[in-house]
């Protein structure tokens, strides 16, 4: 092995947080290098091409907050950006901070075994090469591994059909095609709305409806662009302090209201851009059963009052579970799309899909003739793309089945059994359940300090203790527990009927539900109290030890 394939720091993806560990870590003259098994950069922003994919956060509080310059320059043209935008912004941010070099692109990492002896990953890429690493920094994102249905005859489906998050690179053609779309998540929602004017016949194959509300998105002047820029730091500010890393800010006083007032303030927040109906809204929502059925009934409403065939609009009310207790879509006339006399919703709880054919889908008597399929069908979640490598660890100790019923960590970063493999957006941190960047540049800075820690201490060897992670899990469960949301089913939880063993009930505590606030104070805490509950060691030491 050459020099050239040893690295003081290995990073996985080269997304949103992959990005910016490598900034951090060149910064520091770190010795680095991201794979990234995409042709190009930009992870989430790279693959996910299908029509109407944006943002749902605003624009300017999904942006890298680390450059003054970078803040200064870019001009966010809308308040929710388009994918073709967001990828532009990577790589603008990539090239204007030369870090382009530190990439390998269009390889996986296939494989990596820990060696204790030597306090290093062994690492296999899919292109037949090596690297070792003394740590491995996996920036995976949340949600890049990609699940398909399995439903009997798929592969004799002709027509062409893709998961949204491999729309092809190259332009579809969907002008007078007859489409089906499978799943009516935040994506299935999105590209829904997106294309039912543009195709010549839509089915929608709906099994759970999904609460949504409009996006309430709006071009950015010039002058406003001016003025966000001048706010930048109070921004930033505000997302620190709330929840879910927006500027939203909630309230208490759900029953001191009349239900007049409630529902003045409902009025307004529904006409608000983003997550202000809940992240705007009476915390009591998130808490309180019936507090929740209220807006729940409010919201029904309102769809009611936008499709115009009541049956149709029954089907995309959820009855199992209430407003904001899953991941909640945000959209742009998705509800209208179903006044289209070409749009049709397939209720495929009442009739299942029984199976495929070459020429469209069966459900019960009726043949839906298709000429392509795309399954908005969603993802194996927070652990999914880290089940993908085949990662073992202390004493050949195999990730995925340590994770078997769930993952356990310390903060979301390290696993016990799996040293110095530091997990940036990783499960149980808070980076799955509020605005993402501004949780990854919490995580990636504590990771950053770790690691300099790590250096300036000669520490080669860093792992959770088992107490520490214990614990850490204890309050993920408690913090879960507490809020409503622990009945329904989403990816939060890791629910997922196209993996097996992921919707059998068991919940999967895979996400950090107590805000970021409480995430960010308390592995400040950690840091400044010298990283009590993670066991340090040097290699030097091992063998001075056993001398
Ligand atoms: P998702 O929320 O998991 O939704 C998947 C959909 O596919 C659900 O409606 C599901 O139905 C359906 N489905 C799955 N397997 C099926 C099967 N075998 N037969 C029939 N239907 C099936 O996935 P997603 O829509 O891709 O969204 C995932 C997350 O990505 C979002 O929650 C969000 O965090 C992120 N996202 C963000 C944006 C943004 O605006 N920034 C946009 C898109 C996505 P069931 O509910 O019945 O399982």
């Amino acid at each position: 092995m050459t020099d050239s394939q040893h690295r003081d720091v290995l990073v996985i993806g080269a997304g949103v947080s992959g990005i910016y560990q490598l900034k951090r870590l060149v910064d520091l003259d770190f010795d680095v290098e991201v794979i990234e098994g995409e042709d190009d950069l930009g992870g989430t922003w790279y693959r996910n091409r299908y029509p109407g994919c944006r943002f749902d956060s605003e624009s300017y509080t999904y942006g890298y907050s680390f450059s003054q310059e970078l803040l200064d320059e870019w001009h966010w043209k809308e308040l929710f950006s388009g994918q073709p935008e967001n990828l532009r912004y990577l790589n603008h941010v990539v090239d204007r901070f030369d870090l382009r070099g530190h990439m390998t692109f269009g390889t996986r990492v296939s494989s990596m075994r820990w060696d204790d002896a030597a306090s290093l990953w062994h690492l296999t890429l899919d292109d037949g090469t090596e690297r070792t690493a003394r740590f491995v920094v996996p920036s995976l994102g949340p949600l890049s591994a990609a699940t398909l249905p399995n439903y009997d005859g798929m592969d004799d489906f002709a027509g062409q059909s893709f998961h949204t998050f491999r729309w092809p690179n190259e332009p579809v053609d969907l002008a007078g095609k007859r489409v089906g779309v499978i799943g009516t998540g935040a994506t299935g929602i999105q590209v829904i709305a997106a294309i039912a004017d543009q195709v010549g016949e839509l089915k929608v194959f709906q099994r759970r409806p999904n609460w949504s509300s409009p996006l309430n998105n709006a071009a950015i002047s010039k002058e406003q662009m001016a003025d966000i820029r001048a706010r930048y730091d109070e921004i930033f500010d505000n997302c620190a302090t709330s929840n879910g890393g927006f500027e939203h800010v909630a309230r208490w006083g759900f029953w001191d209201a009349t239900a007049d007032e409630r529902r003045a303030l409902w009025d307004h927040l529904y006409t608000q851009p983003g997550f202000a109906i809940l992240a705007a809204n009476f915390a009591e929502i998130f808490l309180d059963e019936e507090a929740n059925r209220e807006l729940s009934d409010y919201i029904a409403d309102r769809i009611r009052r936008r499709v115009d065939d009541p049956v149709t609009a029954e089907k995309l009310i959820p009855k199992d579970h209430g407003f904001g207790l899953q991941r909640l879509p945000l959209e742009t006339n998705y509800f209208e799309a179903y006044n289209n006399p070409n749009v049709h919703l397939v209720d495929v709880t009442e009739t299942p899909i029984d199976r495929f054919t070459e020429t469209g889908i069966q459900t019960g008597d009726t043949h839906h003739e298709l000429d392509l399929i795309i399954y908005a069908t969603g993802f194996d979640a927070i652990t999914g793309s880290y089940d993908r490598i085949d990662v073992r660890g202390v004493d050949g100790l195999a990730l995925r089945d340590a994770w078997k019923d769930g993952p356990t960590t310390y903060v979301g970063v390290l696993s016990r059994g799996f040293p110095n493999l530091l997990m940036v957006a990783g499960p149980q941190s808070v980076s799955g359940s509020t605005n993402f960047p501004r949780a990854i540049e919490t995580g990636v800075d504590w990771v950053t300090g770790l690691l300099e820690h790590a250096r300036s201490n000669g520490i080669t060897r860093i792992e959770a203790e088992p107490a520490a992670e214990a614990e850490w899990q204890t309050e993920v469960v408690r913090m879960h527990e507490r809020l409503l949301l622990r009945n329904s089913k989403g990816w939060f939880t890791g629910y997922n009927s196209n993996v097996a063993g992921h919707s059998n009930g068991v919940v999967r505590y895979q996400a950090y539900f107590g805000g970021a606030p409480r995430y960010r104070k308390r592995v400040a805490e950690i840091a400044e109290a010298g990283y009590p509950g993670i066991a340090f060691s040097s290699v030097l030491s091992v063998e001075t030890s056993s001398n």
